[in-house]
């Protein structure tokens, strides 16, 4: 399944980003992984190797990671746009829609218990009126989905005191890993309960009576 996402986006023509780009970066990581980071779009070095984060912001995201004893082979890495926006502007809404349903389907592939959104693009996605100011670093609960919203490591390039911000969401990280985990076993376990509830007998009492009156 995330082979064919990757084919497909390799060959791409759905929005005009393919016409500027070198190469698709479908994203890469380990298919088994709980974790599903999810940055902006390719810059020139991701353009170029066809990978994702392995510029500036990329080196910056390892150490992060490094940070919590992570690597990037604990997680799956990709982008809410799989083509380069040319001279890294903002992707534009219509080249977000168009690449939209590849996420989709990588999401619907990986199953994550948590999303890491990097940066306001990947937020917006999934809430879209959230500021990025105030939802850093929070563990949120997105229809079935746990989201982790964290600024964009390129941002702390740009600002030196996004850096601590950074690093401080990051370590809380594995906490809301263990919470959502919790949450949705809970949840797995609630929905459980409600359907042998509801595919069982209330009460052989209740068994004998229905069938008493079946009788009659
Ligand atoms: N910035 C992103 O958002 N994604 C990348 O892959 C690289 C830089």
């Amino acid at each position: 399944m995330l082979a064919a996402v990757a084919a497909e986006v390799r060959t791409c023509t759905r929005c005009p980003l393919h016409a500027t780009r070198s190469q698709a970066v479908p994203g890469e990581g380990n298919l088994l992984s709980d974790v599903l980071l999810v940055g902006e779009g390719p810059g020139a070095r991701e353009d170029a190797t066809g990978r994702p984060f392995v510029g500036p912001a990329g080196q910056l995201l390892d150490e992060l990671l490094r940070s919590i004893g992570w690597s990037r082979q604990d997680v799956f890495i990709t982008n809410v746009v799989k083509c380069r926006p040319p001279a890294n502007r903002d992707p534009e809404p219509d080249e977000v829609a168009s690449c939209s349903p590849y996420l989709d389907r990588q999401e619907s592939a990986l199953d994550p218990v948590l999303i890491v959104t990097l940066g306001r693009h990947s937020l917006r996605r999934y809430l879209p009126d959230a500021r990025i100011s105030g939802a850093h670093g929070r563990l949120r609960r997105v229809g079935g989905r746990f989201i982790f919203p964290m600024y964009h490591p390129a941002a702390a390039l740009r600002q030196a005191s996004l850096r601590e911000i950074l690093f401080s969401d990051m370590r809380h990280l594995p906490a809301a890993l263990l919470s959502a985990r919790g949450a949705l076993e809970e949840m797995g376990t609630e929905a459980l309960i409600a359907h042998v509830e509801s595919t069982q007998p209330a009460s052989p009492a209740e068994v004998d009576e229905a069938d008493q009156l079946t009788l009659f």
